[in-house]
């Protein structure tokens, strides 16, 4: 068996449970086991936690409870605000999106094209700057959705979200942002951005796989995926009451310690490029010249393919990430760096570090060391190669 490992540095792929939505997790495993739909006492218990994870989770984004429909993650929260928005806004069928959204709302959008939907994908320029002109062009009246995301899952990058909506609005279509990996490492504030619908995911924020959340703001029109009469007839199905109240409890700590989290995820990834970048000269960071996610370094070393590196930093217990996780063991290269104008080589070259609240000084340090002998060595063996 694989151990445990001793620096985890991949938090965009998924995230360790915090402590306290573990044992509140478990609490709720063991002991409210009741259906939230039957009326007697431990139905009412079930349903009164599910109650109190929707307010917690609403909070995270400056919501109200009844905005929040739990789903599966946020595959399927991406999904069914998709899909309900093309059927709300029929007769419109377009919609528009960036190039650079995860893959789960490519794959849909692919689909949605095949039965007839007109999709727009905007480009992105080599800092990773959305076209703003494009985007303003490609909004029309037969707009019905614009998503876009509001951190990239690979580089960090950040759209201006606020500026997406304003957009969507006076064409009168709806605004979707996939907030996934914003989610506990920026201020959410729905009171603030008037998006109409938002995906979240708790495993990205230390609370437990295969919960999420669609934001689906008051007055919006939803068409639900899933018919049943929980989640108010928005999506049907047994509530899954112990991550439901994993991902309540996630929510409430990274509210309470976001300001925190992200100064110190910030200070550490910017440790770490320093770090990096004055022991390994030929180290490119992609997307530096963005405003990035506090946690997110995505880069490469010029020459070198990253998969040997990762090879040796995993023996040496370091975990990170060639990229996307959803992308990641295939051999294409990711199609973030390449809409950034990065060769097909140079996106096989990069490697994704993403840190989390439990990240420390020491861990990144020892990062920096071995990193930086791995790459010696490697570039040694390239140039006695080459000789
Ligand atoms: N969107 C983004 C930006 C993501 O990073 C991920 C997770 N890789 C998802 C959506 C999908 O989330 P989930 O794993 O909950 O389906």
């Amino acid at each position: 068996m694989t151990e445990a490992a001793d620096v985890y540095l991949d938090n965009n792929a998924t995230t360790p449970m915090a402590p306290e939505a573990l044992a509140a997790m478990s609490a709720c495993l063991s002991e409210v086991w009741g259906n939230p739909s039957s009326a007697h006492r431990l139905g009412m218990l079930a349903k009164e936690r599910v109650l109190a994870a929707r307010r917690s989770v609403a909070t995270l984004i400056g919501a109200s409870p009844g905005e929040i429909v739990f789903t599966s993650g946020a595959t399927e929260s991406n999904h069914a605000a998709l899909r309900s928005a093309l059927a709300a806004g029929a007769p419109r069928r377009g919609v528009v999106a960036s190039a650079v959204e995860h893959p789960s709302t490519l794959a849909l959008l692919t689909e949605l094209e095949s039965r007839g939907a007109r999709v727009t994908r905007v480009g992105v320029d080599s800092d990773g700057l959305l076209d703003w002109e494009r985007l303003a062009t490609a909004v029309d009246d037969d707009t019905a959705l614009v998503t876009l995301m509001w951190a990239n899952n690979e580089t960090g990058i950040l759209f201006d979200v606020e500026r997406a909506a304003a957009i969507a609005h006076r064409a009168g279509a709806l605004f979707h942002t996939d907030a996934v990996q914003a989610a506990g490492r920026v201020d959410i504030d729905a009171g603030r951005v008037p998006f109409d619908l938002l995906s979240l995911s708790a495993h990205k924020l230390h609370g437990p796989k295969g919960i999420g959340a669609l934001f689906v703001r008051k007055g919006v029109p939803f068409r639900p995926q899933t018919l049943g009469h929980q989640e108010r007839g928005r999506r049907g199905g047994t509530e899954n009451v112990p991550a439901m109240v994993g991902f309540g409890a996630a929510a409430e700590i990274s509210r309470a310690s976001l300001g925190a989290d992200a100064a110190s995820m910030r200070s550490l990834r910017d440790r770490l490029e320093r770090g990096l970048r004055e022991q390994v000269p030929a180290l490119r960071i992609h997307g530096a010249a963005a405003a990035r996610l506090c946690n997110t370094s995505n880069l490469r070393v010029v020459g070198l393919e990253s998969e040997p590196i990762l090879d040796r930093l995993d023996r040496a217990g370091i975990c990170a990430s060639s990229g996307a996780a959803c992308t990641a063991g295939g051999t294409e290269p990711s199609h973030v760096l390449r809409a950034m104008g990065l060769s097909r080589e140079d996106a096989l070259g990069a490697m994704r570090f993403s840190l989390s609240r439990y990240a420390d000084e020491a861990q990144i340090d020892r990062t920096v060391r071995i990193f930086a002998g791995i790459v010696g060595a490697l570039l040694n063996t390239t140039l006695e190669s080459m000789s």
